[in-house]
């Protein structure tokens, strides 16, 4: 209990809500910049267990950003590598890693037995496959992206009157359309505050705290310091969730 101390004295959390986080699942699929802050934060509050679902092995390139991991492991799987480090952090957490890329076929499993669902993927392929899986299971998705001094967030929170992913961007952007973080760069810095604030949106839907991104988008300039808040609306017509 000395350990999540502060956490215990903040309004709204009590140790009934860290009870809850203790016996919660949370699985987060990428561990790389956007994994890499929400898996420690994650752990740092004391969930219970965490599912790390990543196919991808350490570079050295990667390293301006995925600072759950460390030279030592160039090379290995990160899903190892995130173990490692997470088994040394906070003790009390279960690791459950999963060395696998996602697909429509694996993907109801990887989030099955989970309370929240954590995107820290990197491309449009996996975030629809994910965000429709999410969707069609009645499990609440949280997904952050990022490229160059910009993130963006958002939550997907199935309920009948809520907005899906689908109906903010209905279809794979053709390739090229929207630029990679390959080609145009990120900050480590920016892709860890949106991690970091991925972990929060979990932590409070995992203690029964509201939110307003599952109607909005929050959308982070790093160059001009600013946050805004675009409202997102239900597509009628969309092909997920419309009626
Ligand atoms: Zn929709």
């Amino acid at each position: 209990m000395l350990r999540y101390e502060r956490n215990i004295r903040l309004e709204g959390f009590g140790e009934n809500g860290q009870q809850k986080l203790m016996n919660s699942t949370a699985v987060v699929i990428g561990a790389g910049g956007l994994g890499s802050p929400a898996i420690y934060y994650l752990a740092a509050s004391g969930v219970g267990t965490i599912k790390i679902v990543d196919g991808d092995k350490l570079e050295v390139s990667n390293l301006n950003r995925q600072i759950l991991h460390n030279t030592d492991f160039l090379g290995k799987d990160k899903t190892v590598s995130a173990n490692n480090t997470i088994k040394k952090f906070n003790p009390d957490c279960k690791v459950i890693t999963k060395n696998i890329r996602i697909n429509a076929l694996n993907i109801s499993e990887i989030i099955a037995d989970t309370d929240v669902v954590l995107d820290c993927t990197d491309n449009f392929k996996s975030r629809f496959i994910i965000a429709d899986a999410c969707w069609e299971n009645n499990k609440f998705l949280c997904y952050a992206s990022a490229q160059g001094y910009n993130g963006q967030l958002l939550v997907q929170s199935p309920s009948p009157t809520n907005p899906c992913y689908r109906c903010l961007i209905p279809e794979i952007p053709p390739q090229g359309a929207i630029p990679h973080p390959a080609t145009t760069g990120v900050l480590g810095s920016v892709v860890g505050t949106m991690g970091s604030m991925q972990a929060t949106e979990a932590i409070k839907y995992l203690l029964g705290m509201t939110t307003s991104l599952d109607r909005e988008m929050l959308a982070y300039d790093g160059l001009r310091t600013n946050f805004t808040k675009i409202k997102r609306e239900k597509n009628k017509n969309c092909k997920l969730c419309g009626i």
